[in-house]
């Protein structure tokens, strides 16, 4: 039997996770997470999410806080700034955020995130900040054709002028032409796809982009770029690569350090993205596989009406929706829960189980491995409700051997119909439940 509870809270307690909230405007905020080591050099934000429809900027941030590890120097990395409009797939739901950052009125909804991000930018140790996006076509110096254009923005490194003034890393222009010339060096899927400076020379020339955080920061002194992958690139794995590609040298640059756990290829991307075993843990009583989930969990037990939760991914969340809870990755729903409230005041934290003939103790929550049976020993106070097993005439399922064919598959959590969960109560009372993964 594996236990996977005491790995998950491990792997949670690795993150340092800071969350500021919001109380009022923007639904979600945006989450910090400080990946730093104990050997001094020097520290690089990145920012995933200013706009909600460009995929490769945010989900490359999220692979930066799931799968590296910092050896020298400090990575922060903001990956869901806009995470409103992320869970929707719109550049913006409340107007344009890369247009803020000159000004805001207090009653705009993005005001507090705007702020904040401000502050985090202009933190003294911040070195160089990039902003991830995914542009229009592919930038080219002069004109092509409508796709490979001076107007177009993918596949380049933006930078608002040449350099920064008496400012380290300032040097912009040399410091995009060092990445770009080791992204084109190493091996594109496609020629097309090699990298490029654009200048938008931002203080003469262009009016907008003086609205841009990228913008803000240079003219506060804190060196700043956006990396921007081609929207017409529709392999999101494909856009991660090059983004991660392009944020390593950058790290590089900075004389930073890091391990990571995956070989760096869009095969491998594209596996993390579609077969990474996450796990959501809901009021520190439920967790949840979220590899196959169903699009559904009816009399999904809770004690109040607020969600509290913690997952690996950061751009995994909750939200209310009318009566039920949506949980996203990114912009992709991957189930709804249906509540059915109980009373609260059950401590419960684990439990005595039978596995395949072998006694266990059981942590609440935790997911366990079944090959054959299963049987719980609770003391008697606790009622056990195992969901999709019924035995007629009785209502307390302590104490009972039970297989995966007792268990009917409308009521898996899983759509291959291996995951069911095992739920304790004491009088009116929910503690908390347990996943049984029949394998
Ligand atoms: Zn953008």
């Amino acid at each position: 039997m594996e236990n996977f509870g005491g790995e998950i809270a491990l792997r949670l307690l690795l993150l340092s996770l800071f969350i500021v909230c919001s109380v009022w405007g923007a639904e979600l905020h945006f989450d910090l997470y400080k990946k730093e080591s104990s050997n001094p050099s020097h520290t690089l934000l990145v920012i995933g999410g200013v706009h909600g429809d460009e995929p490769g900027g945010y989900f490359a941030a999220s692979f930066l806080v799931k799968y590296y590890d910092i050896k020298k120097g400090a990575l922060w990395v903001v990956p869901n700034l806009n995470f409103d409009s992320i869970i929707r797939f719109r550049r913006g739901i409340y107007g344009d955020m890369n247009r803020k950052f000159a000004s805001i009125k207090k009653s705009d909804p993005d005001y507090t995130i705007v702020n904040d991000i401000k502050k985090i930018i202009l933190n003294e140790q911040v070195d160089l900040i990039l902003n991830l996006h995914d542009g229009r076509g592919y930038y080219r110096e002069k004109w092509e054709n409508t796709i490979f254009n001076p107007f177009a923005w993918g596949q380049a490194c933006i930078i608002d002028q040449e350099e920064i003034d008496g400012c380290k890393f300032g040097d912009l222009n040399k410091i995009a032409q060092k990445v770009n010339s080791a992204l084109n060096n190493k091996k594109l899927k496609k020629n097309h796809h090699a990298f490029h400076i654009k200048n938008t020379k931002t203080k003469f020339k262009d009016e907008q982009m003086k609205l841009s955080l990228t913008y803000f920061a240079i003219t506060h002194n804190k060196p700043a770029l956006a990396i921007e992958t081609s929207k017409n690139i529709n392999d999101l794995a494909t856009k991660i690569y090059y983004q991660l590609n392009a944020i390593e040298e950058f790290m590089k640059i900075l004389e930073i350090e890091f391990e990571r756990e995956f070989e760096l290829s869009i095969e491998t991307i594209n596996n993390l993205l579609k077969n990474d075993l996450d796990y959501i843990v809901i009021n520190d009583n439920i967790v949840l596989p979220l590899k196959n989930i169903k699009k559904s969990i009816r009399f999904f037990p809770l004690t109040e009406r607020k969600i509290s939760f913690i997952c690996d991914d950061p751009l995994v969340t909750v939200v209310e929706r009318g009566k039920n809870y949506v949980i996203y990755r990114g912009y992709k729903k991957l189930t709804a829960l249906y509540p059915q409230y109980f009373k609260s005041g059950c401590e419960k934290r684990g439990m005595e189980f039978v596995i395949d003939g072998k006694k266990e103790y059981v942590q609440i929550p935790s997911v366990v491995k079944v090959k054959k049976n299963f049987k719980v020993l609770a003391s008697d106070d606790i009622r056990v409700n195992v969901i999709g097993f019924s035995k007629k005439g009785v209502l307390n399922e302590n104490n009972i051997e039970i297989e995966k064919k007792e268990c009917q598959d409308r009521y898996s959590i899983d759509s291959f119909h291996k995951m069911y969960r095992v739920e304790f109560y004491k009088d009116k009372s929910f503690c908390g439940s347990v996943i049984v993964y029949f394998d």
